[in-house]
């Protein structure tokens, strides 16, 4: 992992600069470019401008590593009423949820957010949508694996996520392939010891991961911003046979934009996702990790004012 990322991504985890970052003149500029407001009645108007311009959503509540069963509790029903307003103004088909199992108490206790994302999958299913469950760091791998696993036998359309940075997502994307997997490349700081160390490496396992997603009979969902791996992975679901609709594309909230916009227009599933809410630090450094380019923007908007 470059220097770069690693400082910016250890610096996510710092308070002192959490409380700086946050009461800089500029930085509601910077968050607003990529977190939609910090209330569900702002995300969902997000939500209603994006589906007029025919893209499907998944809605993130920011928050993660919740050590503290209130803010769990909190976090479960922010989603519910997420969803009942989703479904109340009729976007729900075209919008769905993204939850971290650490926002609803994992490190708490495995078997608190199990029960708090049944309440979650329980409540989508009410309002004719679905879930999909975020992968964190490497050592929770496991735990989400067995979660969702857990969750598909009432719900087939629970959702999980595969990294393609580490060196066992070949084998997990094999093994789900007749699921909905979201396939990405992986957001945190990972050691080599599970992780791919290059770029190339990485996005190579993303290639063989998409191949064994779209042979099996599941549903895949590549998120990626990379043009290259777009291209390519128009060209393998063609060779596959794949219709348009039987898999889809996802960005984030922010990001390319147009691009979300031009496959749109050709006919593509595309989904955005979307993040609000008030914990949006973490977020917002992960994001500014992947693409230093991005650090200049957000430097200069601290400075502004
Ligand atoms: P990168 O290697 O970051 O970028 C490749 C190329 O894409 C760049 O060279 C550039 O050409 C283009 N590009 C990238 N960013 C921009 C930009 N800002 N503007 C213009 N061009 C750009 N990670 C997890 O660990 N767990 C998750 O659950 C998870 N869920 C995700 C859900 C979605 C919908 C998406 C899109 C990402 C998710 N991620 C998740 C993050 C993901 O793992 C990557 O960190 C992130 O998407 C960046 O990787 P990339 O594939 O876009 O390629």
């Amino acid at each position: 992992m470059n220097l770069v990322r690693s400082t910016i991504l250890a610096a996510a985890g710092s308070n002192r600069l959490r409380r700086l970052v946050s009461t800089a003149p500029g930085t509601r500029s910077v968050v607003e470019r990529f977190v939609a407001g910090e209330s569900c009645a702002r995300a969902v108007e997000v939500v209603r401008g994006l589906a007029a311009d025919g893209l499907n959503t998944t809605l993130d509540y920011l928050g993660e590593d919740t050590t503290d069963v209130e803010q769990a509790e909190h976090t479960v029903r922010t989603y519910l009423n997420l969803l009942d307003q989703l479904h109340g103004e009729g976007l729900a088909p075209h919008a769905e949820v993204s939850v971290k199992l650490s926002a609803i108490g994992q490190k708490l206790s495995g078997r608190l957010s199990v029960d708090n994302a049944y309440r979650i999958c329980a409540a989508a299913e009410q309002c004719g949508t679905t879930v999909t469950f975020d992968m964190e760091d490497h050592t929770t791998t496991d735990a989400t694996l067995a979660t969702v696993a857990e969750l598909r036998r009432t719900w087939p359309w629970a959702g999980a996520v595969l990294q393609s940075y580490l060196r066992r997502t070949e084998a997990d994307a094999l093994a789900l392939a007749g699921s909905r997997v979201r396939l990405c490349k992986g957001a945190y700081a990972e050691p080599e010891s599970v992780a791919f160390g290059t770029a190339h490496e990485v996005d190579l396992s993303y290639v063989r991961s998409a191949n064994a997603l779209l042979a099996g009979d599941g549903y895949p969902m590549f998120a990626t911003h990379d043009p290259r791996l777009v291209d390519i992975l128009g060209e393998r679901a063609r060779w596959y046979g794949r219709k348009q609709g039987s898999y889809e594309f996802q960005m984030l909230y922010g990001i390319r934009p147009d691009e979300q916009r031009r496959l749109a227009g050709e006919g593509e599933t595309v989904r955005v996702y979307v993040p609000f809410g008030e914990q949006w630090y973490g977020y917002l450094m992960r994001r500014l990790a992947e693409r230093p380019a991005n650090l200049g923007f957000f430097l200069r908007a601290l400075a502004s004012r």
